[in-house]
């Protein structure tokens, strides 16, 4: 279902360095879930290298290449070893069960527990990430099983990927690996199914506007 995947300009943003920190996140989180988005990153990638090689015939030139390989010889053997030990990243082990993409681990840890999170409504609670792109807002969301979010359209641009259990809205159903995204357009309610948690990732530009009997009540303390 093509409705699941991350649009085509946000790949081809993706791949060209285009895209902020809070997007490339979730576009890399997605292409390690969904091998059709990976190929197609690879494609444009492939291309990209391929025009900047007719563009910049001579990025090698002044011996540049060969002083950098003759500076690789320089270093002794063992000492080689040495400095791949030192440059590996030191990686802790999942403690929390949950099989996520490596390149979200980097930001959540092993222990996806040990966020901060916090209940938002019954059944759905939030843990805020730390990007460094000003104006988005990047957030793990948790549903229980059956609970969802009361009924809202968005003030801007809302992303989201499934990383574990699924949930359904107006427009179908996302499992883990599937995106949606959501603008001024769409007014939704999602829902987790009744069989497991539902964990997302979701990006968001703008807050959200509640617009069932909920948003009478609680638009003006909704933070984005
Ligand atoms: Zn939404």
């Amino acid at each position: 279902m093509t409705g699941s995947r991350v649009p085509e300009e946000m790949l081809l943003a993706y791949a060209t360095g285009a895209l902020n920190e809070p997007l490339s996140l979730v576009v890399a989180s997605h292409m390690a879930l969904n091998p059709q988005s990976r190929a197609e990153v690879e494609g444009y990638e492939t291309v990209g290298g391929a025009l900047l090689e007719q563009l910049e015939p001579k990025a090698l030139a002044d011996g540049a290449l060969e002083r950098t390989l003759s500076l690789i010889d320089l270093i002794p053997d063992e000492d080689r070893t040495a400095v791949g030990q030192i440059c590996a990243p030191v990686k802790p082990q999942p403690v929390d069960g949950l099989a996520l993409p490596s390149v979200l681990r980097d930001y959540i840890g092993p222990d996806i527990e040990a966020l901060a999170w916090k209940p938002v409504l019954r059944g759905v609670e939030e843990a805020d990430l730390t990007m460094g792109s000003e104006g988005a807002r990047t957030r793990l969301m948790r549903i229980a099983p059956g609970a969802g979010a009361p009924r809202h359209t968005h003030g801007g641009l809302e992303v989201t990927l499934v990383l574990d259990g699924a949930y359904r809205d107006v427009s179908g159903r996302y499992g883990r690996g599937d995106v949606q995204v959501a603008d001024d357009a769409l007014e939704h309610a999602p829902v987790a199914e009744a069989d497991g948690l539902c964990l997302c990732l979701v990006v968001s530009d703008a807050p959200i506007r509640l617009t069932g009997f909920f948003g009478r009540l609680f638009n003006p303390f909704i933070r984005h």
